[in-house]
């Protein structure tokens, strides 16, 4: 059965309150281009409730289907969204000295966030209308979400993304079927695009619009339900678009409405330091928001220069007696592992914003100890691994045995902590340091117990990387030890690259020659031609390895990673190496000098392979 809209909702603009008929637009005002809302007759809602199944029914985003602007409940798309734990504190509570702290927990959604309650009315909505095909910008997670709900409704999502999205949301997007095109652009300027586009060929716009809003609702009513039909002193999220703690905010305040629960949260929006438009606002005690020009931060799921639902959030902001802050990324990822460490919740770094808030909020003494505070969790770290891996050290790789564990045990290798934002680029060393030096900034700065012979590698590494004449900062330190840990003692080393010579041009081949020492024995090559430096070299080196019949292996892959920016920044190297026995290796190498880099990670990979050929341990 198809209920009439006029029935019990309108859509408004925000911004200049005029009325539109969601069959004109459901994405904005179409004459001052501000956000839309839903504007309820909750005499209506109120008449329709089953208040017996919403008191006792499980919770789940389903459940409360009579608060969503949906007219006709066959076309319903639902994956089982909402339902998620609200979790509370097992350590982070009684450190900050807040008895009732919790996490709701959105990582447990079926595309691994809070989008997925946002997409089950937007695409219901979207079939509702009958959509041939829907169209989204997206930084992943949205993507990911509206993909998946479209393929079950049985239509073609076209997703457009910014050109270099975290892995695990353009593969998910992908494999939930959206036709995906990357964009070389910024968030709020692809919007745009999608805008012009949607309208030329009629797809359905869909994105942080007003029906999506409407989904993300449900997250207040199960934090109402789960904290007893009460609501919590305050309500804390990272902020990208404002759409989801604006929405958010107004489900606490519907239940308020139909006297369900008896007070309002204040709300709190979290931003990074590097998209952080709400927040400039908020700090001006205006409602106006100034577009950025490029967003800049490890919280991809929040990097938007133009919050569409920006003047939302500041009117849910002011009216509830909240806060805007905003936090540097280093604080984002420390706060991210802190969740996952002391609450064994893994999200990406944009979700952990609102703990680092919290933490800030807690410095300025922000909160009192009775009070009730709930923290987004806002999404999976699952689908951006690489960002979290920032803050975390790369574990050392040893040989299958015992005394290989041992060392590490007795070497305290578990102590290894990466380097962060501002001490990475703290400057160790500008001239090369002694063994005594290394041993003791090893100690400090890593608590290592380094064996002799890990020392004197660990040395001559460092002694390498001064011959470029760059300085080295804590992170370069962090990165030459984890690359030595995985290396094996000069003892037992075939072979060694002692020098090089490489000459290329932009028309040319490149040529090199290498000496090469074998055991006691030096060897040079004659000259080795490749596409490239490298490529040279390596052809030069594989030359020496058959001239001499030594163990051959192959190359299978080969990465070349910056750590900083600017021109003299250091380089990270992977190669993966096997042999013919199919045993496989990848070795690692960081130098100021990518051939350098490439070079060391591929000596140390061969001999490695030529170890476990061997049988030796
Ligand atoms: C989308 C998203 C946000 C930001 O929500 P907005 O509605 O854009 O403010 C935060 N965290 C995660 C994980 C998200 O996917
Ligand atoms: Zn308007």
């Amino acid at each position: 059965m198809t209920t009439k809209p006029e029935k019990f909702y309108k859509l408004k603009c925000v911004a200049c309150g005029k009325y539109w008929d969601e069959r004109k637009t459901s994405s904005h005002c179409l004459s001052c281009h501000g956000p839309l809302d839903v504007e309820y007759d909750y005499g209506y809602i109120k008449s329709r409730l089953n208040n017996y199944a919403l008191k006792n029914a499980p919770i789940s985003a389903a459940k409360y289907i009579s608060f969503y602007p949906i007219l006709d409940l066959d076309k319903l798309i639902s994956l089982d969204e909402g339902g998620t734990p609200l979790k509370k504190s097992k350590k982070l509570s009684a450190e900050l000295k807040i008895d009732n702290l919790y996490f709701k927990d959105e990582t447990s959604n079926p595309t691994g966030g809070f989008k997925d309650r946002g997409s089950m009315v937007e695409v219901t909505k979207a079939m509702e209308m009958g959509a041939k095909a829907i169209i989204n910008v997206s930084t992943g997670n949205m993507a990911a979400s509206i993909s998946a709900y479209a393929s079950q409704a049985g239509i073609p999502a076209y997703v457009m993304m910014p050109e270099g999205m975290p892995l695990g949301k353009v593969a998910q997007t992908l494999a939930y079927g959206a036709r995906v095109i990357q964009v070389r652009s910024n968030y709020t300027q692809v919007t745009r695009l999608a805008e012009e586009i949607a309208a030329k060929h009629g797809f359905y716009l869909a994105g942080d619009y007003v029906f999506r809003g409407e989904g993300q609702k449900s997250q207040a009513y199960e934090i109402a339900e789960q904290l007893y039909w009460r609501a919590p002193d305050w309500m804390i999220a990272p902020v990208g678009c404002g759409t989801n703690l604006a929405a958010i905010y107004k489900g606490f305040k519907e239940l308020y409405t139909l006297g369900m629960i008896d007070k309002l949260p204040r709300i709190v929006g979290v931003q990074p330091e590097g998209a952080n438009v709400v927040y400039e606002a908020y700090k001006r005690k205006s409602r106006k928001l100034k577009e950025i020009d490029k967003p800049e931060t490890v919280c991809s799921a929040v990097a938007v220069s133009m919050p569409l639902d920006g003047l939302k959030l500041l009117n849910a902001i002011y009216e509830s007696k909240g806060l805007a802050i905003q936090v540097p990324d280093g604080e984002a990822l420390r706060a991210g592992k802190e969740l996952a460490n002391k609450e064994s919740i893994f999200v990406e770094p944009s979700a952990a914003l609102s703990v680092a808030g919290l933490k800030k909020m807690v410095k300025q003494k922000k909160i009192k100890p009775d009070e009730t505070v709930v923290c987004l969790a806002s999404g999976n770290g699952l689908k951006d691994p690489i960002s979290m891996l920032k803050i975390l050290p790369s574990p050392p790789s040893i040989e299958p045995s015992v005394s290989e564990v041992d060392k590490y045990l007795k070497m305290k290798l578990y102590n290894i902590q990466a380097t962060v934002d501002q001490d990475k680029a703290e400057v160790l060393w500008r001239r090369r340091p002694t063994k005594e030096q290394v041993a003791k900034a090893a100690k400090k700065v890593f608590g290592l117990n380094l064996s002799r012979s890990y020392l004197k590698m660990l040395h001559e590494e460092v002694s390498r990387f001064f011959s470029k004449g760059k300085e080295m900062v804590r992170s370069d330190l962090q990165h030459i030890i984890e690359d030595v840990l995985k290396a094996v003692p000069d003892s037992q080393r075939l072979i060694k690259v002692e020098d090089f010579s490489v000459s290329t041009s932009k028309h040319k081949k490149a040529v090199a020659k290498v000496d090469v020492r074998i055991k006691n024995k030096r060897v040079s090559t004659d000259i080795a031609e490749g596409v490239g430096p490298v490529d040279a070299i390596m052809r030069a080196v594989r030359k020496v390895i058959k001239k001499e019949k030594l163990m051959n292996y192959w190359l299978t892959d080969f990465d070349v990673k910056i750590d900083q920016r600017g021109t003299d920044a250091t380089v990270e190297v992977s190669m993966s190496l096997k042999d013919e026995k199919d045993n496989k290796v990848i070795a690692t190498a960081t130098s100021p000098d990518v051939i350098v880099a490439a070079i060391e990670a591929f000596e140390r990979g061969y001999n490695i392979l030529y170890n476990k050929g061997n049988g030796k341990k």
